[in-house]
């Protein structure tokens, strides 16, 4: 009983994971759940609940208080002490009716309590309203980490993801590259044609730059007129490449405010193929990276600067 159930709606249903030590709670929500469109997934205990919770993020999670192995109350302690589970809701179902277990409950972070033996359309209705506010809080947090005008990540998310995503390659020894991205000569876009014109500048480069990358790197706008860009699994060669492809695809875009003026961008590569042997900061690994923009600058703009971390130069990869 510790499998998702088959259901239609796999692709875009949200998963419930359904935490209850009785057979009969399983399969009475198991019929009457059956009309929402969500996938319903099983555990019989706490600990096994944790471990599907942890496994698979689910969007809300129903749990029974009076259990074996791991109580509803060490779950649900658990659960919110948990950073991947923390901002799962979860809808206590017990049989306990006093208020302490109630207060107790909602101390620990429950969003509601209902009590066993439970009517299912009052039940339903709970379970659709938690999962319409998951979604909202959801889009909230996604939202705060987006740039409204370009699409891309804010640089509040760039400085949250920096040193965990360099954790993480560092972990598994995996390369890493960084990119700086500077729009050449942008402020003369905005003295010359106005400032909306630039605003659509900005925005139509971070659509190219959206176009060009791959789902697990991380593209965000670092303020202004910069771009910066994490590549998990991509060395210096490769970051190098995809950037060039960026810096060649801005170099033809036609821009319906200015028809006879073009956009070029600058670029600063910093990266490395192996990183068992790093011993930079992530920090300094960006500010390599905008050396290297600068360089890019300096020798004429429209161009990548690439070096790998040990300093080895990769291309200077001059514009046509
Ligand atoms: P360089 O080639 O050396 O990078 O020159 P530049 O003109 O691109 O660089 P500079 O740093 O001198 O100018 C950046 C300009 O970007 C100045 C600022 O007013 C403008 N800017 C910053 N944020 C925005 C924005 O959100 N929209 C618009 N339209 N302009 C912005
Ligand atoms: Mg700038
Ligand atoms: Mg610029």
């Amino acid at each position: 009983m510790s499998e998702t159930q088959p259901n239609p709606y796999t692709e875009t249903s949200p998963v419930v994971l359904l935490v209850d030590d009785s057979q009969f709670v399983h399969r009475l929500l198991e019929a009457r759940l059956r009309s929402e469109s969500i996938v319903l997934s099983s555990a019989e205990d706490g600990k096994a609940g944790l471990e599907i919770a942890q496994r698979d993020e689910p969007s809300l999670i129903l749990l029974d208080l009076d259990m074996p192995v791991m109580d509803g109350f060490e779950t649900l302690r658990e659960l919110k002490e948990d950073p991947r589970t923390r901002d799962i809701p979860v809808i206590v179902l017990s049989g306990m009716n006093s208020s302490q277990d109630k207060v107790a409950a909602f101390d620990l972070g429950a969003i509601d309590f209902v009590t066993k033996p439970f009517e299912l359309t009052e039940l339903r209705a709970r379970v659709r309203s938690s999962l319409r506010m998951s979604e909202l809080l959801r889009m909230l947090a996604q939202k705060a980490h987006i740039d409204g005008l370009s699409g891309l990540y804010n640089r509040q998310y760039f400085d949250e993801k920096l040193s965990s995503e360099f954790n993480r390659t560092l972990r598994h020894g995996q390369s890493l590259s960084i990119a700086m991205i500077d729009i050449d000569h942008f402020k003369s876009v905005n003295d010359t044609y106005g400032h909306p014109a630039g605003d659509a500048v900005i925005s139509g480069v971070a659509n190219l730059i959206m176009r060009e990358t791959r789902s697990i790197d991380i593209a965000c706008r670092y303020g202004g007129e910069e771009f910066v860009i994490i590549m998990p699994e991509t060395d210096p060669n490769q970051a190098q490449l995809m950037c060039e492809r960026i810096r060649q695809g801005c170099e033809h875009l036609a821009w319906s405010r200015h028809p006879a003026r073009n956009i070029t961008i600058s670029v600063g590569v910093a990266g490395t193929g192996n990183t068992d042997t790093v011993t930079i900061t992530p920090e300094g690994w960006v500010e390599m990276a905008d050396k290297n923009l600068y360089h890019a600058k300096q020798s004429g703009r429209n161009r990548v600067v690439t070096t790998g971390l040990d300093g080895t130069h990769i291309s200077l990869a001059q514009a046509g």
